[in-house]
């Protein structure tokens, strides 16, 4: 079956439901046992393997985690209330007081964080790893590490990581490895294929699609799903039934949107890459992108996320209001993989501790991350065309 099948029907029962199409909303905490026995017999069940309480899902919830698992590949998968609790609470499934953490430098802030304050109070030491360190990452594994975390491409400088050579090193060595796989849905990257134990999903992003629902969901193997499950059910993650529907109706359409933000999201940086006012665009879909070639070896398309770095001469607040004020299509904000266009600067170098950005050689200026959406590219060029003027305006 290919994918676009999967998106369409994977998870999907409609006559265990009157024949209606799509999986209902059953909102719950309270699930009732119709005899004691039954109430006794519900102590077998694992969280996850049936309706058994509220926060371990409803039907709905299976559903969408079922179609999700179907995309992702691997066993299972688990949702969680939103994409940054999809990567702590792994983490925290995975780690003990004692053990060893290695992060990509280039991870999503917030989860950077949380390994600087919460991991470490909790006894668990993090190291930054470079983003391409590839096989050298054996150099870097303590007896006491247990997890190596990737993101690929990562946060706000696109840098692309070499999966399989991480996780053959990880794996010879016993670590679990996890990757957030957000910037590439579950359509353009298999992680299970080169090796990844465990991949998360901000599925606020692309899945969701339309900006207007939080969702986390971590697929794991066979091997540590226990793990992943026990995890869900000490630290009591789940996800809104009302917000997995929306999920699931997102990842429905996952596969028509998602070529069409990659076809957007090329023309904008191929359009970028002709501006004077830019240096440099980061992305790994491009020929001659840094990235390029692992992307291409690995990846099975592109998301329309990515960056570009504009000249030292427009990185002062004056050049950026006059950039981005009066832009018409493209909004200010944060998260991204809805259907609208957005455009802000971003600052690599206040997170990175392992590595330099710009990354050595490299040139200096302002980065800005963008997101393509699903509009018209012609209105998406002529607005940011007449960004260029004002902030060209505003340098003199
Ligand atoms: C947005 C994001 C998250 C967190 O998702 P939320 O649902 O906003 O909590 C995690 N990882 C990456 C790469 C993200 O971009």
């Amino acid at each position: 079956m290919k994918d676009a099948t999967r998106a369409v029907s994977a998870g999907r029962r409609p006559f265990d439901n009157h024949g209606v199409v799509n999986p209902p909303v059953y909102h719950a905490s309270t699930v009732l046992y119709p005899t004691f026995e039954a109430l006794k017999d519900s102590r077998n069940i694992a969280p996850g393997d049936g309706v058994t309480y509220g926060v371990h899902g409803t039907p709905g919830t299976f559903a969408f985690e079922e179609a999700v698992t179907a995309l992702e590949g691997g066993f299972r998968t688990r949702l969680s209330v939103n994409g940054l609790m999809a990567c702590t609470a792994p983490l925290l499934a995975f780690l003990s007081s004692g053990d060893h953490l290695l992060m990509v430098d280039s991870v999503y802030g917030p989860t950077r964080n949380f390994c600087q304050t919460m991991l470490k109070r909790m006894g668990v030491e993090t190291t930054f790893y470079d983003p391409l360190v590839g096989g050298a990452i054996r150099d870097l594994i303590l007896p006491n590490t247990k997890v190596v975390f990737l993101e690929s491409p990562g946060s706000w400088t696109f840098e692309v990581q070499d999966v399989p050579a991480i996780c053959e090193e990880a794996k010879a060595r016993g670590c679990v490895t996890m990757i957030d796989n957000s910037w590439a849905s579950p359509l353009y990257f298999k992680p299970f294929e080169h090796g990844v134990d465990v991949s998360i999903q901000a599925a606020t992003k692309y899945i969701v699609g339309h900006s207007d629902a939080l969702m986390g969901a971590v697929t794991c193997t066979e091997e540590v799903y226990p793990v992943l499950r026990d995890g869900w059910r000490d630290l009591g993650v789940g996800a809104a039934p009302d917000d997995v529907y929306l999920a699931m109706r997102g990842l429905r359409t996952l596969h028509v949107r998602l070529p069409k933000h990659w076809e957007n999201g090329l023309k904008v940086a191929e359009w970028l890459m002709e501006r004077p006012e830019v240096l440099e665009v980061i992305h790994p879909a491009m020929p001659g992108d840094a990235g390029h070639p692992l992307w291409q070896r690995d990846f099975l398309g592109a998301s329309s996320l990515f960056g570009f770095v504009l000249k030292p001469e427009f990185a002062s607040d004056a050049c950026q209001t006059a950039l981005l004020d009066e832009l018409e299509h493209f909004g200010m904000g944060y998260s991204w993989g809805g259907y609208e266009s957005l455009l802000i600067p971003v600052y690599p170098e206040r997170l990175r501790s392992a590595t330099d950005w710009p990354r050595e050689g490299r040139p200096k200026g302002q980065t800005m991350r963008i997101h393509v959406g699903l509009e018209d590219t012609d209105d998406l060029i002529a607005d940011l065309s007449a960004g260029f003027r004002r902030m060209n305006a505003a340098a003199e």
